[in-house]
């Protein structure tokens, strides 16, 4: 997996000139990729970046996928700050208010539709409720061929991913470990071995009301089972969100879209 300091040579939105641009919007079937991420604590082994480096690191791939399939895509600079309510207790965690998301996402949005792109898809993977609805309300009245939302809690996306993320424990648990193991195994702490199993479901407790990790009773900031990921498995759930990505985009921009897509 290409670490990320490349992924601004290849593929990025903010690498080419303005005529490059132009040259490429001016083409029938395009995407541009927007990335959305967090600054939040994830666990005692893996960066606040995690959730942007997901987003990141599964566009780079979307990028392959939609040019076998004919549309020319290119990944936007990532939003990388969110809402991050429920890690406040921790060091590090660094939100902005769910309006003020919103606001600026639909901001950013509408200038890449005004440059000409096809399709606008936001990829976000910084689930907390609050900010993956800021997300959505943000493009909520763009016309859906223009702009869409492609996040693992839409349900037809996230039942292709793995049992843990299923279960909802899945914060800087095996989940997403292991895809950041798939990005950059250097950014990931060797002691994630000895990480006790923490099988609090993130899903369960927010429907009993809970607003915070802490309240949770989550007091290192992880669910889930980090000693348990892999690479393997984080390249393989990399491959499913990538799939997610086109997914999205083709589902509006390839007029066949009644055909089965992978
Ligand atoms: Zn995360």
């Amino acid at each position: 997996m290409t670490a990320p300091s490349t992924l601004l040579a290849s593929h990025h939105l903010a690498a080419l000139t303005t005529n490059e641009v132009r040259a490429l919007v001016s083409k029938p079937r395009t995407a541009i990729l927007l990335p959305i991420g967090s600054v939040e604590p994830h666990g005692p082994h893996l960066p606040l970046a995690t959730d942007t480096l997901i987003s990141e690191a599964s566009c780079f791939l979307a990028v392959s996928l939609l040019e076998a399939r004919g549309i020319t895509a290119r990944i936007a600079p990532a939003i990388s700050y969110g809402v991050t309510e429920f890690a406040a207790d921790f060091p590090g965690a660094v939100g902005v208010p769910a309006d003020v998301l919103a606001a600026f996402v639909r901001a950013v949005v509408d200038s890449l539709v005004r440059d000409g792109w096809s399709h606008v898809v936001v990829v976000n993977n910084h689930l907390e409720p609050k900010h993956d609805a800021a997300v959505r309300a943000a493009i909520a009245d763009i016309p859906s061929r223009r702009a869409s939302v492609a996040s693992p809690l839409t349900r037809k996306w996230g039942r292709t991913l793995s049992d843990e993320f299923k279960r909802g424990n899945c914060h800087a648990g095996r989940y997403e470990t292991s895809l950041v193991l798939a990005i950059d195994e250097s950014l990931v702490a060797a002691d994630r071995t000895n990480l006790p199993s923490i099988a609090t479901s993130l899903s369960d407790e927010i429907r009993l009301g809970k607003t915070s990790f802490v309240e949770m009773g989550l007091t290192r900031a992880y669910a889930g089972t980090p000693s348990e990921s892999t690479r393997e498995e984080g390249e393989y759930l990399i491959g499913k969100l990538a799939e997610m990505i086109a997914g999205e985009v083709l589902d509006e921009v390839v007029a066949d879209c009644s055909e089965s897509l992978f």
